[in-house]
């Protein structure tokens, strides 16, 4: 079984379904709520534990309600949260979604996530230099990715980056990570100056844009190489990425090449649109396989 440690956000999204967005100073009646668990890193976890890795999550809840229900998940998912602090200083991380006229408006507010620290990270050292793959995204502090980059880098580890939510990130990070996964707007926020074709030529093997149904393209050396992803029934794309990037994860982690990766990646992402919710869709290994 290969070992994949997860660094990142977990959260709770409360999920408003209403017909219409407020105006200011309004009060309306909604449709439904719906609390479920999310926050990138949380959702990557999940995703990769279900495909079959063993996972350690690295991250920081609040010692309260939604801190407790969002450990119970961890735990129903077999992610193991020897390095889950819950900490008394701030509430749990929550996203507020409304979901109206067809579109979602949130605003989240970080709370304990913002306590993943380079100091709280170099507690979980021991993990992640016995990792096969580390996997991070960006919910987190800025110095605490840069801080990753650098700790895979002297243990040697291969760092996932995936640069969600945007922000431009330093030329030492982009050159510590073995692989880069924006999607075509984070990609044209980290790389502002240049073409997405300069781009990928620029990180041969290493940068690979998601272009949501259709897949995911990449430089390989030689010629640029795009990974069809599968036609699907698409019923909620909300956490394509996470899984995408879980089991392009587990994939590695298991030796695949970096196409078969991306495949398999491909696969589990287009089955996990098929379903609500960022977690609820998110596939088993078995049902990757029996679709590859
Ligand atoms: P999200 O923010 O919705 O989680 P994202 O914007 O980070 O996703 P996308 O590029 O939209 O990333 O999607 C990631 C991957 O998910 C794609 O490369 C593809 O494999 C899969 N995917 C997304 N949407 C679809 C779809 N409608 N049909 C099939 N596969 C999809």
């Amino acid at each position: 079984m290969s070992k994949i440690v997860v660094i990142g956000s977990s959260s709770i999204d409360l999920v408003v379904s209403a017909s219409k967005r407020p105006n200011a100073g309004e009060t309306i009646i909604g449709d439904s709520f719906k609390t479920v668990p999310g926050g990138k890193g949380a959702n990557q976890a999940v995703a990769a534990a279900r495909l079959g890795a063993e996972v350690y999550m690295i991250g920081c809840v609040g010692k309260d309600n939604y801190g407790n229900t969002i450990l119970d998940n961890f735990r129903n998912n077999n992610v193991c949260i020897d390095f889950v602090e819950p900490v008394t200083h701030s509430e749990t991380g929550t996203a507020h979604i409304v979901l109206a006229e067809g579109d979602n408006s949130i605003i989240v507010v970080k709370g304990a996530n913002d306590y993943i620290t380079p100091d709280f990270i170099n507690k979980a050292k021991s993990v992640i230099q016995t990792a096969d793959i580390v996997l991070i995204q960006q919910e987190i502090p800025e110095e605490t990715v840069e801080h990753v980059a650098e700790l895979c880098d002297f243990f040697q580890v291969p760092l996932i980056l995936n640069p969600a939510p945007a922000r431009v990130i330093s030329e030492n990070v982009i050159e510590k990570a073995a692989y880069l996964t924006p999607n075509e707007h984070e990609t044209s926020i980290l790389f502002e100056d240049m073409t997405k074709e300069e781009a990928l030529r620029k990180y041969p093997n290493k940068l690979l844009i998601t272009e949501g149904r259709n897949g995911v393209r990449y430089f390989n050396g030689e010629v640029e190489v795009l990974v069809p992803s599968y036609n699907v029934e698409a019923v909620d794309t909300t956490g394509a990425g996470d899984t995408f990037n879980a089991a392009f994860a587990v994939a590695l982690s298991e030796g695949k090449s970096i196409e078969n990766s991306l495949q398999f990646a491909n696969r589990a992402a287009s089955l996990s649109v098929m379903k609500f919710g960022a977690q609820g869709g998110m596939p088993t290994r078995s049902e990757v396989e029996r679709n590859l």
